[in-house]
Parts: structure tokens; C-alpha cells; sequence
């Protein structure tokens, strides 16, 4: 494949087509559960390089089409269901958007902003707050995750309650087919029934049907005030109770609900303990709650108040606390966002990002803990997530002394099938929000419907027919 390398130098430059050295920032996934290799890693610098890379990579896998060249799109890699990074093949082009990081366009009056793939999420959001907006789409990978993994994920985060998923922050798309041509969508139109809505194919098809190389991205006003409480909650059934009522009586106001188990929070005390959790040491559950509000800070504090003495009065409730200052807020995230870090340092885990409807979390959550427990005495659950979009992040972590590799060889494929039978029994979803990749096709091929497998296989078949984007993630062929 050497004539081929020397075809992608001429493209992008030769300092911008990596074979050497150490890649591992590009070929190993963040959760450092797979080692692959790459051919290459290519960087191109705008679309007309993505699609010129594309098509000469399609024209090569269509001259030689037993040589198992495929492209593997890349933004920050910081997915957790290994999508973005090469097999052990060493056949495989790692396309890293990282060179596209520009904004393009601000569009106060369509309360609008464009992006490039590329771009960091956090460059993103700060863009839109220095032109006064609100870009709301939020996690804690938002330091180092791109808008073109936002979309190919359909990343959800902390604001999904009120703002939905990156699916319903986008409106325009402009991607790079399989074939090497360049689909313009960028429209920025918030009406357009004019057919098939592409773009909401490439949302969240985690790079399996082509490479999103911009996107034109929904702002909103930036909120008046911004108010933070944790709340004590003596089960999931309170929590669920806790949410009705601040749907109540926040209504749209309500922007944040995250549930945290009391294990989740011993481990961020126990990892990170300049962080300090309040509440959790008597209770098995504690919330946080955001508000934004438009009108003013004693507005928002008054609701949040009314909110948090009609919990207490109703026991949903047992002890609360609301952020004084901005950086009081601030900690109180960082202790939710350092949940997967302290989890981390703990030693590998079982890891679930399942749904289920709202109405059900608290029976899901009872009955699962119980026959895991029942099946594996000692094991700790690490349970924390988006309540408030009925998500939740259902980790099993070995029992105290066992190996964590050790746990994972020898139970992993139990424990997966216990909770995700679990999660169908009760009309769920086997991911919520992180994907399908590697790591869940397995599961994805048992779980889903055969109809919708077979319309997926369907699409994939006619838009990639060589199979050269991301080939055996999602779907086996
Ligand atoms: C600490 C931590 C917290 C997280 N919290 C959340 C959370 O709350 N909610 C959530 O949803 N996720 C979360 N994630 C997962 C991850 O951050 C998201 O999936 C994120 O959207 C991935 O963006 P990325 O740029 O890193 O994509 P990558 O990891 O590079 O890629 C992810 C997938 O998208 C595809 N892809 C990447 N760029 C493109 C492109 N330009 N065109 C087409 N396909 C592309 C890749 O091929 C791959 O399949 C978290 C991860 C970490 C490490």
C-alpha cells in the first residue's frame, strides 16, 4: 500500500500522513481496552482533503478489493464503545478531524453556529457565550471531544432534559460520502420537509456512513441565572418523585437532573479527595439539580426553594443544599463529572449506559441490583447518570479484592446479558447515549428488532457498498 500512503502525502503533506513513531494517542481508545495499528493516520485540513482522501481510498479499495483497506473517522477519541480507533489489522486509515477546528459562521439572528468537525466542544460553547448564546450541549468530555463525534455519536450529556440530544441541537450537516463527494446541508432551516432528512442518518451513525465535516448548530439565549442544588433522596422512587415535582415547579426552567449513587460518591471521595461530596454518607441516593432561568438569580432561587421545601415536606427529600456562588455550582458538577474518573482509578468495570422509561427506573434498578448481587455476592454497583432523560450509567465493579481483569474474563458476559435482559423486560434501551461500535454489536445484534436491523443493513449496504467507513462496527454485514 506504500503507492497509496505516497498518493495521501501529495494530498495533505507528508507531515500530515503519520506511519511512525508513537500513535498511540490515535490507535488506542480511551478506555484503554483495545490496542489497534493503523496503516496511517491522515489529518487533512478542510473538506476538500477529506473528500480527496476519501475518493482516492475508495479508487484504491475498488482496484484491489481483497486488501481490507477501510477509513475509520476520528475526532477527540474519547468514545467508550471503541468506534474511533483502527482494528489490529494495520490496514486501516485512522481520518483524524483534528486540523478542522474552525468556526465558521455566527448567525445571531438565525441563532446560529457553524463548525467544523473538528472543533473541541468547549471552543465551541465559549464561542457562542462570547457572542452572548448558549450552546448547551455539555459532558465531561467537553474539553477534548469534537462536534464530529457530538454528531457521529449522538452524544447527550447533561442538558438532554431541556435541550434534547446533539441530534435535536443540529440543523445542517455537511459530509463526505464514502464515494468522495461532499454533501452540502449546511441549510441552518428549521423547516424543511422537502423529503428524506439525511443529516439524521449520519447523527449517530458513529462514522459507519460517511464523515460530517461541519455542522450548523442551534444557539440559545444565555439564561439570566444559573442555580445548582444537591439533594439528598432516600431511594430511585424518591429521586423519580423528586423530578416530577421540579418538572412542577421549574417547567422549562428545569435544565439538570442527575442521580448518584451513594458507592459512585465514595469513590470520587476516595480518589479525589480535595473534592468534597456533601450529603452522601447517609443516604443511598443524592440528586443534582440545575435551573436556568430566564427572568432573574432571585427569581431562580425562590423556585428552586419552593421546589426544594415541597420535596422536604412530601420526604422525596431528606437534606439539601443549593450553591451559594458560581464556583460552589462548579464543584458541586465536578463531583458528578469525576464519577467516571474515580470509577477509572478504581480498576476496569462493567460498563452499561442503558435507558428504560422513567416510569420504571426505580424497579429496574431494585430488581437488577438484587439478582446481580444474588449472582455475584460482593460485587459493588457503581449506579450515577441523566435521570431526568430516564439514563443511567448501571456499572458493576468486582467485588473489594478481586482482580478487576480477572472479574471482567470471567463474568463480563453474564453480567452484560443480566442487565440488558433486565433492561428489554422493562421496553429499554441498551445504549442511551454512547453507541454501539465495537463493543455493543454483539449485543445490538440480539437486542434489536430483525426489521430494523435489516433496514439498517439496508441503508449501509446502499450507501457504503464497499464498506469502506468503519467497516464490523454497528452492524456485521
Ligand atoms: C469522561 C467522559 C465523559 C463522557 N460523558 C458522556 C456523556 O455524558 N454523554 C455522552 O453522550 N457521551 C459521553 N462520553 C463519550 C464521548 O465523549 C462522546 O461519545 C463524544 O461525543 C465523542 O466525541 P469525540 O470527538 O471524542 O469522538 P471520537 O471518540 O473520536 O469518535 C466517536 C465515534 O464517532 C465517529 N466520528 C468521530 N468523528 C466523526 C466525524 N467527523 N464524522 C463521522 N463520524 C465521526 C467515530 O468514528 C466513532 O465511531 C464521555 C466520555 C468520557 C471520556
Amino acid at each position: 500500500m506504500q503507492a497509496l500512503l505516497q498518493q495521501l502525502e501529495t494530498l495533505v503533506g507528508a507531515a500530515h500522513v503519520l506511519t511512525q513513531g508513537d500513535l498511540s494517542a490515535w490507535t488506542q481508545d480511551w478506555r484503554q481496552r483495545t490496542h489497534g495499528r493503523a496503516l496511517a493516520v491522515v489529518r487533512p485540513a478542510n473538506t476538500q482533503e477529506v473528500a480527496q482522501v476519501v475518493k482516492t481510498c475508495a479508487d484504491y479499495l475498488g482496484a484491489h478489493p481483497n486488501c481490507g483497506l477501510s477509513i475509520v473517522p476520528q475526532g477527540g477519541n474519547t468514545g467508550l464503545v471503541v468506534g474511533s480507533t483502527p482494528d489490529e489489522t494495520g490496514l486501516q486509515i485512522v481520518l483524524s478531524l483534528q486540523r478542522m477546528n474552525t468556526v465558521r459562521q455566527l448567525d445571531a439572528a438565525n441563532l446560529t453556529l457553524t463548525a467544523e468537525a473538528g472543533c473541541i466542544l468547549q471552543n465551541v460553547q465559549d464561542a457562542a457565550r462570547q457572542a452572548g448564546f448558549w450552546f448547551p450541549l455539555s459532558l465531561a468530555a467537553e474539553g477534548s471531544c469534537t462536534v464530529g463525534g457530538n454528531l457521529g455519536t449522538n452524544a447527550g450529556g447533561t442538558q438532554v432534559l431541556r435541550f434534547g440530544n446533539a441530534r435535536d441541537l443540529c440543523l445542517g450537516l455537511e459530509v463526505v460520502t464514502p464515494q468522495g463527494e461532499v454533501w452540502q446541508g449546511l441549510s441552518g432551516l428549521r423547516k424543511d420537509n422537502t423529503g428524506y432528512d439525511l443529516k439524521h442518518l449520519y447523527i449517530g451513525a458513529e462514522g459507519t456512513l460517511g464523515i460530517i465535516t461541519a455542522a450548523t448548530l442551534k444557539l440559545y439565549p444565555l439564561p439570566k441565572a444559573q442555580l445548582t442544588a444537591w439533594a439528598a433522596v432516600p431511594s430511585v422512587q424518591a429521586a423519580v418523585e423528586l423530578l416530577g415535582l421540579a418538572h412542577q415547579h421549574l417547567s422549562a426552567s428545569l435544565t439538570g437532573f442527575e442521580l448518584m449513587g451513594q458507592f459512585a460518591l465514595q469513590l470520587v471521595s476516595r480518589h479525589f479527595s480535595a473534592l468534597r461530596v456533601p450529603l452522601y454518607q447517609h443516604t443511598p441516593f443524592c440528586v443534582l439539580l440545575e435551573a436556568a432561568d430566564a427572568e432573574s438569580e432571585a427569581h431562580a432561587r425562590t423556585q428552586l426553594e419552593g421546589l426544594l421545601e415541597a420535596a422536604l415536606h412530601t420526604a422525596c427529600v431528606t437534606d439539601a443544599v443549593v450553591a451559594e456562588s458560581l464556583s460552589q455550582a462548579q464543584t458541586l458538577w465536578q463531583i458528578r463529572e469525576h464519577i467516571p474518573l474515580a470509577q477509572a482509578a478504581e480498576g476496569l468495570n462493567i460498563k452499561h449506559d442503558i435507558s428504560v422509561p422513567i416510569s420504571h427506573m426505580a424497579a429496574f434498578v431494585a430488581g437488577t441490583d438484587a439478582a446481580l448481587v444474588q449472582a455475584l455476592p460482593g460485587v459493588r454497583l457503581v449506579n450515577f447518570g441523566h435521570l431526568g432523560d430516564g439514563n443511567l450509567h448501571y456499572n458493576v465493579q468486582a467485588p473489594e479484592g478481586v482482580d478487576p481483569a480477572v472479574f471482567l474474563k470471567d463474568h463480563e458476559p453474564r453480567v452484560n446479558s443480566l442487565v440488558f435482559d433486565a433492561v428489554q423486560a422493562y421496553g429499554g434501551s441498551i445504549s442511551a447515549e454512547h453507541g454501539i461500535c465495537s463493543l455493543k454489536m454483539e449485543h445490538l445484534a440480539h437486542y434489536k428488532s430483525p426489521v430494523a436491523l435489516a433496514a439498517m443493513r439496508a441503508i449501509k449496504q446502499a450507501l457504503d457498498p464497499q464498506n469502506l467507513m468503519n467497516p464490523g462496527r454497528v452492524l456485521r454485514r
